[in-house]
């Protein structure tokens, strides 16, 4: 985006963010000619010439899934919904007042979304466009009008080429050599001790457990050998965590937890990951929490820090203690509560492990 900030000829309109109430918009001047949600996760628009719109996101409610949208002067002749593919529930086109048109995005449940970073980009006088998601979903594209001016000399085959690299690489992990490295993933807790309790009664030896086991299998696919300190709810001692890695002169040693704060403030989020010594083990650490945190919209960067724990201090080789949220805040327990933001997570850690082995080796 930042190329474009030095040009006029782009405005930009930030998405305002409500997370439990709605305020409708003030008024503006022109309406919504024709609209597109493209393959890519972009939405585009057009409107009458210096249209002034508002954009609204806002999670979901018992009613609602995630909905994002815009607002436009001018009434709609035909209230209408359009039923969506892929993320998209569906498209609604309605008059939220007189005089006014709406065009709402509704977002299937769980789909991941970071709303923080939109940004609506005036390309034209009359052109819009936002990317509301990325294209890892299959999605066909939905539209009415066209929105974009005929240009000449597109070849269609280039474009696509593009964006089938593109959705490629964002799925696939960092390649290494097969059969060459071993990594020890250790999930915290287990048996008697359930580690933290959240919001719900959600428990960290669970979630943990369920993320290191995602973690090994995504790395075994990948030719690592991976290797749980336990795989299942049993009592286990740190010294045994720390043998084992020692032992089968594991590469890498990677904990993981999840955190509660003093009080259970729901307010306290946020991830964190610890080494406690060497450069190998910093980087590991900066790898891992880089991809955690963009699996994690919105959940604070507590950052990669030095620290004591025993398994981390105890173990010979680059060891970090991975901390992916808290469960007793509301936004990291809602999240770290469903399946497929685990999923994202052991990903996402996967992808920090396999950056830092494709590195240093
Ligand atoms: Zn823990």
């Amino acid at each position: 985006m930042s190329k474009f900030l030095n040009n006029k000829l782009f405005r930009y309109l930030a998405v305002f963010l409500f997370l439990n109430s709605a305020i409708l918009p003030v008024k503006s001047s022109s309406a919504l000619a024709a609209w597109a949600l493209k393959t890519n996760g972009v939405l585009e628009l057009r409107t009458k010439s210096n249209t002034n719109l508002k954009a609204y996101f806002q999670k979901a409610n018992q009613i609602y899934g995630d909905r994002f949208w815009v607002d436009f002067p001018g009434e709609l002749k035909n209230p209408r919904t359009i039923k969506g593919n892929g993320p998209i529930k569906e498209i609604r086109l309605g008059k939220p007042s007189k005089g006014k048109t709406r065009l709402v995005v509704e977002f299937k449940e769980e789909t991941y979304l970071a709303p923080l970073t939109w940004r609506m980009v005036g390309l034209d006088q009359n052109r819009w466009r936002i990317k509301l998601f990325k294209p890892k979903y299959s999605f066909t594209k939905i539209g009415e009008g066209f929105v974009e001016k005929r240009i000449k000399n597109v070849k269609k085959g280039q474009s696509s080429k593009y964006m089938r690299k593109k959705v490629h690489n964002y799925l696939q992990l960092p390649n290494v050599k097969q059969n060459k490295f071993s990594v020890v993933i250790d999930p915290g807790h287990g048996g008697p001790d359930p580690g933290a309790i959240g919001i719900g009664g959600i428990r960290e030896t669970d979630v943990v457990l369920e993320v290191s086991k995602i973690v090994k299998k995504l790395l075994s696919e990948k030719g690592v050998k991976a290797r749980l300190t336990r795989k299942n709810e049993v009592n286990l001692d740190l010294p045994p965590r720390v043998s084992f890695a020692n032992n089968t002169n594991a590469d890498i040693f990677v904990s993981i937890h999840a955190n509660a704060s003093r009080g259970k403030r729901r307010d306290i989020n946020g991830l964190e990951t610890f080494y406690f010594r060497g450069w190998r083990g910093r980087l590991l650490a900066k790898k891992i929490q880089k991809q955690i945190l963009r699996v994690s919209p919105g959940s604070p960067d507590r950052g990669v820090k030095q620290g004591r724990f025993y398994v981390i201090k105890n173990t010979k080789m680059p060891a970090v203690l991975v901390e992916i949220g808290f469960l007793t805040g509301r936004l990291d327990a809602r999240r770290l509560e469903k399946a497929a933001h685990r999923k994202r997570v052991a990903y996402a850690i996967a992808k920090g492990i396999l950056e830092y082995l494709s590195k240093v080796g």
